[in-house]
């Protein structure tokens, strides 16, 4: 596959689609909205959040800890754990596991762990048709689309054009839409019930992933609204469940704490409609069958990052996306990833690299407003994080690989900005030539340009150019105040 476009390319169609931009709008800001009410709502919210971050800290920081002890509580209880270590290996245990079934079909839970090792395309090249359940993922399979935002994947989908492809589409996946279909959200839901129904009741395997694992009782935990979820995790013969490793948490009691922050920060609920959790096989309930798939696929190379390591806290509430101005105008396809956003923008480099154009520009795909750490309920602070993968991107250096610890080079095409850092570094370790730049730069005022010539061109294109004072601060000290600071030179 050719490299993807780096952001500001891939982007370009989205920022001049004005109906998408429209329903991306009107979505994000009745979401944000929501939820502010929902999260002003409890006065221990700041407390929460905190004790949020500091459970997924100290798990992650423990996790040679806390999978084998998952391991060991999901295989007393009946389940059989897989270790995947990229998304290569996760596809073909699933592969192989639906083979030993003699299927052909499954029937998926919404799971962003499958989407990030594109599992439905994997399955497709061995002849098994994945139907997804979730109704905007249902959306999105119809018509031939990708997911764009982690909560509501057909964000960018109107009633309109979701009604055209139901009439469209669903009779080649199943049942066909009803006569006549319109395209309010009681027929919209009803058709896909209908629909869905069909597979619910004939499929024998059910793909999920999990929203968190009890470590202490070996229980998957899958959060929804819409109930579908529980018909897969419930009703097949045999359950499969692809899990990234950071979703483990020690207890039932640090759950109950990301039961509060997950459901007021994504869908603005009080609590989440269907709350499903399973641990292992029970005789006549439920699956027969469990297998786990613990997913590395770069988690603990990201692990080894002091910094970015935080970006492993997540819960996908999608909170993030919902306020930034960025998203909301780009969409979610531009970031090439399962993982769109600001939080895509800090994972996606350290999960798969900065080594293409796209990888390499998410870190840029950010205002740095900040308005995505206000919102996270685990105090991901997405703008540190963005500035120290610009640093990476800009200047290489070392990082971890498959576990390995690897110095890399700085991604191509920053080699301005590498030169513009180095001179101002220089320029800051010499106090003379800085006062004297700046000096310069005072008296030659008329002269300085509103748009910088040759590379800089991009950067002013779409900024103000900082003034520069008529008089230096060191200048204006020792004209107002007649001494020099202890630090300069006379
Ligand atoms: S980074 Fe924070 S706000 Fe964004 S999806 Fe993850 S948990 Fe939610």
């Amino acid at each position: 596959m050719p490299p993807r476009a780096a952001f500001p390319r891939a982007a370009a169609a989205a920022v001049g689609d004005a109906r998408l931009r429209a329903n991306l709008r009107h979505a994000t800001h009745t979401i944000r909205a929501k939820r502010a009410a929902a999260v002003a709502e409890l006065p221990d919210w700041e407390l929460l959040r905190a004790a949020g971050a500091a459970i997924k800290d100290r798990t992650l920081r423990h996790l040679d800890h806390y999978l084998p002890r998952l391991e060991e509580a999901v295989t007393a209880a009946g389940g059989r754990v897989h270790w995947a270590a990229d998304a290569a290996e996760a596809n073909r245990i699933v592969v192989d596991l639906v083979r030993a079934t003699g299927e052909t079909e499954v029937v998926k839970v919404k799971s962003m762990a499958t989407q990030e090792i594109g599992l439905n395309a994997a399955l497709a090249r061995e002849g098994i048709t994945a139907y997804e359940t979730d109704l905007a993922e249902l959306i999105v399979q119809l018509g031939d689309d990708l997911p764009s935002h982690i909560l509501v994947p057909a964000i960018h989908r109107n009633r309109g054009e979701i009604r055209d492809i139901f009439a469209r589409r669903m009779g080649d996946w199943g049942r066909p839409a009803p006569e006549g279909l319109g395209d309010t959200p009681a027929e919209l839901a009803e058709a896909a019930r209908l629909h869905l129904r069909e597979k619910f009741l004939t499929a024998k395997v059910g793909v999920s992933g999990a929203n968190f694992m009890v470590a202490e009782t070996g229980t998957m935990v899958v959060v929804e609204s819409e109930g579908n979820g529980r018909m897969c995790l419930t009703l097949p013969e045999t359950l499969i469940s692809v899990v990234g490793v950071e979703k483990v948490v020690p207890t039932w009691r640090d759950l109950e704490v990301f039961l509060q922050l997950l459901p007021r920060s994504s869908t603005a609920e009080r609590m989440n409609p269907y709350t499903s959790t399973w641990t292992g096989t029970t005789d006549g309930d439920g699956p027969h069958v469990f297998h786990l798939v613990l997913l590395d696929n770069g988690r603990t190379d990201a692990l080894a990052d002091t910094v970015g390591r935080q970006a492993l806290r997540c819960i996908r509430c999608s909170a993030c996306l919902n306020v930034c101005p960025v998203y909301e105008r780009a969409g979610g396809h531009a970031y090439g990833s399962a993982y769109p956003g600001p939080i895509g923008a800090i994972l996606t480099p350290q999960l798969r690299g900065t080594g293409t154009p796209l990888d390499a520009s998410l870190p840029y795909a950010s205002s740095l407003c900040g308005a995505c750490y206000e919102v996270c309920p685990v105090a991901i602070d997405i703008p540190e994080v963005l500035v120290h993968l610009r640093e990476r991107v800009v200047q290489g250096g070392q990082v971890t690989l498959r576990g390995t610890r690897t110095v890399i080079k700085p991604a191509r095409g920053h080699a301005a900005e590498r030169a513009a850092l180095r001179a101002a570094a220089w320029a800051f370790d010499h106090p003379g030539v800085l006062r004297a730049g700046q000096r310069l730069a005072a008296r030659t005022l008329r002269l300085h340009p509103r748009r910088l010539p040759g590379p800089g061109r991009a950067w002013s294109d779409s900024r103000a150019l900082p003034e520069v004072p008529a008089e230096s601060f060191r200048d204006w000290w020792l004209r107002t105040r007649g001494e020099r600071d202890s630090h300069e030179q006379p």
